[in-house]
Parts: structure tokens; sequence; C-alpha cells
């Protein structure tokens, strides 16, 4: 909506109080310090899925742990906000994690860029790969690669390039771990579309990630390579504690918005009236709102599928860990097995997470196994199991942690499925139909807290001058 002089400021309510909601206030702020809006939240916290708790002198994340640096809008925000001082780069000199096969951590093979080979003898040597597996990696460059028209999954692109076994134990874990999504169903369109691109233009990924690499190398030329990812040294929460500071007087806590109405050209949101509506939900926590303005909407905003997630942060006493792992972490090869989808160590990848006598580790469980127990919230159970799962593997780890935090994220995990674009562009059609309807967040264009804060900042800029 444009600025018009002669009238009133238009008002504006946020529905969701998570980063993007956030985001979105502060954006319509940055453009008008007398703007009009209201931010809507259920929670007695903003922040959503971003959340930070301090146990044993340890710092510990529930939802994501870093921002990844490659995505400039988070660390834009950050900055805007007066946070550079809070970046707080990953420690890649250690960086380095393994896969978890049939029960044994093997090492990633290293001079792969994300899965895509760019050198021959890690992957000639890779225990994680039979010599049919390998040979039909590496045969990738000199193979005739035939896109489909349309849209493709994960699971789909990776086997047309590298065969079944990389997509088991490379890309599955690695890509399909970033959206806790099944690699059959994900669509490359639209969590992966880089990797299309450079399939269009090179049709060998090997190859063309190559020439990307070389032209990365000379561009970063005497300087210092950034690290993969980037936290904040008081713990992600500080990002949406500091936008609540700046948004005060913005916010709405304890309220769940129940109903949504049109009123001639604007909204009302439980009988409130606004000029716009910005819907900064997940896709299914949106639907019930629509259900009786626009049933078809709501049907359509019912379908995105979603998937069942939990952090299981530990905290053991450090000398009763040993051997002390190195490395970030690790990954659970596909088809999952059990409930374990993959661990972090803390402390390895950030410094300052840990107390000097404490260790900290952070479990993913999830998929078909965990499923049933993440749904009933069985916290009991998971941090049972979880623990359990983690000991088979890393006998290094003790039996009794000093503190555990179970955060379990129910419908957590947004599906981008085939077909996500083109769902995302028939509910923008639907929105500008009804007027002043806009559907931002984790659900539709992008699931990374830069991501989020991106659609914020693209909706402001093309709507709210
Ligand atoms: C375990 C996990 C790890 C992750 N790791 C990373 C990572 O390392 N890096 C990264 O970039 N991303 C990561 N992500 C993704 C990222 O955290 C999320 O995509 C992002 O935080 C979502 O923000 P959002 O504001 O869109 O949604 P949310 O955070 O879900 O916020 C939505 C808000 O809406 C509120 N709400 C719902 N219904 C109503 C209603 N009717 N009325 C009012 N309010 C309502 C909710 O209470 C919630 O606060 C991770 C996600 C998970 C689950």
């Amino acid at each position: 909506m444009k600025n018009d002089p002669e009238r009133a400021p238009p008002s504006t309510a946020i529905l969701g109080g998570g980063i993007t909601g956030l985001a979105a206030g502060w954006e319509l702020l940055k453009r008008n310090s007398e703007a009009s809006f209201q931010i809507f939240e259920a929670a007695p916290r903003f922040g959503g899925k971003i959340i930070t708790r301090r146990m044993e002198g340890c710092l510990l994340e529930g939802g994501p742990d870093s921002l990844l640096t490659e995505k400039p809008w988070a660390l834009d925000l950050c900055r805007e906000l007066g946070l550079e001082d809070e970046l707080l780069p990953s420690n890649d000199h250690q960086r380095s994690f393994s896969i978890l096969h049939k029960g044994t951590l093997h090492p990633f093979p290293a001079g792969c860029k994300l899965f895509i080979p760019q050198k021959t003898l890690p992957i000639l040597t890779t225990p994680l790969l039979s010599l049919p597996g390998k040979l039909r990696m590496l045969m990738e460059p000199f193979l005739r690669h035939r896109p489909p028209e349309g849209d493709e999954s994960l699971a789909e692109f990776t086997r047309r390039h590298f065969g079944q076994e990389t997509l088991d134990r490379l890309a599955g874990p690695l890509l399909g771990g970033i959206y806790g999504g099944d690699p059959e169903t994900m669509s490359m369109e639209a969590t992966f579309p880089r990797l299309r691109e450079l399939e269009r233009k090179h049709g060998s990924l090997v190859k063309g990630m190559a020439g990307m690499m070389r032209q990365a190398k000379s561009q970063l030329k005497q300087g210092q390579a950034p690290s993969l990812f980037t936290s904040l040294r008081s713990g992600m929460e500080k990002l949406p504690e500091t936008l609540t500071e700046k948004l005060a007087g913005h916010l709405r806590p304890d309220h769940t918005v129940q109903i949504i109405e049109k009123d001639g050209d604007g909204w009302r949101v439980d009988g409130e009236r606004f000029d716009e509506l910005i819907v900064a939900l997940p896709a299914r926590q949106a639907a019930p709102l629509f259900a009786e303005l626009d049933p078809e909407l709501s049907q359509r905003l019912n379908r995105q599928t979603s998937s069942n997630s939990a952090t299981l942060s530990m905290v053991f006493k450090r000398g009763d860990v040993s051997p002390l792992p190195s490395g970030f972490g690790f990954m659970a090869a596909h088809p999952l097995t059990g409930l374990l989808v993959g661990c972090t160590w803390t402390g390895n990848k950030f410094e300052g997470r840990e107390a000097e006598d404490r260790f900290v580790c952070r479990a993913f469980l999830g998929g078909p196994h965990a499923a049933d127990l993440i749904r009933d919230r069985n916290e009991s159970a998971l941090i049972d199991q979880g623990l359990a799962a983690l000991r088979d593997i890393c006998p290094f780890i003790p039996e009794t942690p000093l503190a555990t935090w179970l955060q379990p994220w129910p419908d957590g995990n947004p599906g981008y499925t085939l077909g996500h674009l083109e769902w995302v562009e028939d509910l923008r059609r639907r929105a500008e139909a009804l007027g002043g309807l806009h559907f931002i967040g984790s659900s539709f264009e992008g699931i990374s807290v830069s991501d989020c804060a991106r659609q914020a900042k693209t909706l402001s800029k093309s709507h709210f001058v």
C-alpha cells in the first residue's frame, strides 16, 4: 500500500510474532517511525522457534543454532539492530562432520562441496560407499543428464547424477536434514534451485561446481573465506529479544487470533480494524482463520505437509566424556533406522557455549520412528530413547547428563514438496484477489531465519513504500 500524505497512515495487523512477524514489524518501522501496526502473538514470549536457554552455565538452543552466512538477510538485520558485536562465526578450523551408517560414524568425504565431489581420492577411499557406489558417483561428469521439464524431487535429481548410494549416504542426510523432509517428495525447484541452475548451465554438477568454486576463490582474492555459520554470542534469542525492545508499543503477546473478517477494503482481526493484513504464521496454523471467509484458501493452506522433530540438548561433566569428539557432529544416513537424525557437538561448533568443566551436545530426533512420540510430546520417552541411541553410537557419552532440555517441534518443519512454488503462487493470487493480504514466513519462500527476514524485507519494499 502506497502512503498518501492526505490520508492517515495505513494500519497493519501482523499475525505471528516469530522472526518473520517481528522482522515485518521492523521493516515497517524503518520505513516510517510513525507506522501504525500491531503484532499479534499467541505465546507470552516473542521469537517463535528461536528459543535459547542457559543450563549449568552453558548456552543451549532449542530451535535454530545459527544463520547460514551465505544468506545475508538475517545478518543485515542483526547489523541494523546494532548487534554487530554479537555476531559469532563458527569454528571452521574444526569443521568436519560424519555420517552415521549401519551403526558406525564415517567422516564425510573431504573435498566435497555440499555432496558434490571435487576430489577423486577421498571418494575412492571412503568406507561410506561401496565400490559400485563410488564408481557411479565419479562417473557423473561423463554422463549425459536430461533434466525433466517441470519440478523434480531431491531424490530423483541426486539419483540421476550420482546414484542411490550418494542419495542415501550424502545428499539425503545433508540436504534432506536441513528441511527435515523426505528427499523423495522434496521439491528441487523450491529448495535447491541453484543446483538445478548449475545443471541447466553445465550439465554436470561436478563440472559446474568446480567452475563456481574457481570463481568464488578468485573473488575472495587474498581475503579470508567467511565462516559457514554465524550465531549470536548471547544466543539466537538475542535477535527476537532486540526486535521486541525496538517494537515496544506494537506488541500484543498472549493473543491467539481467532477470527479474521473482511471489512470493506480492509480487515478485522478479532473485531479490530486494519487496512492491511500480514499473515506470518505457518500455513496450517493460518488455515482455520480463513475457513469462514474463504474456504478454498483455507483448504489450500491446510494442504502443506509438515514433519515432526525435536532437539535434545544435554549437558555433561566434561571430565566424564572421554575421548572428547572432534568436528561439528554427525547426520544419519537414509533410510533412518531409529529416532536419531543427527547430533551437534555444540562447543566444537561455536566458542563460548560451554562452561569450563561442561560438555554440551544437541541431538536431533525425528523421522518415522520419532513421529508419534513428538506428536504426543512424550518427553521422558524421547529423552531416554534419544540418549540411549546416542550412547549406542558414541560410547564416550556418559550415562547420566547433568541437565537435559527436550524441545519438541510437532509439525515444526514445513514440507517443501513437489509443486511447492505453484502452491505459493496460487496463494499469492488468492491473497491479491482478497486485497491487502500477504503471506510470509517459513511455510512459503524459504525456511531459514535469513529467508524469513528476506521475505519481510521484500514485502515491505514492494507494498509498504
Ligand atoms: C529444530 C529446528 C532447527 C532449526 N535450525 C535452523 C538453523 O540452524 N538456521 C536457520 O536459519 N533456520 C533453522 N530453522 C528454521 C527456522 O528456525 C524457522 O523456519 C523460523 O524460525 C520460522 O520463523 P517464523 O516466524 O516463520 O515461524 P514461527 O517461529 O513458527 O512463528 C510463528 C508464530 O506464530 C504464533 N502463532 C501461531 N498461531 C497464532 C495465532 N492464531 N495468533 C497469534 N499467533 C499465532 C506462534 O506462537 C509463533 O510464535 C530450524 C527450525 C527448527 C524447528
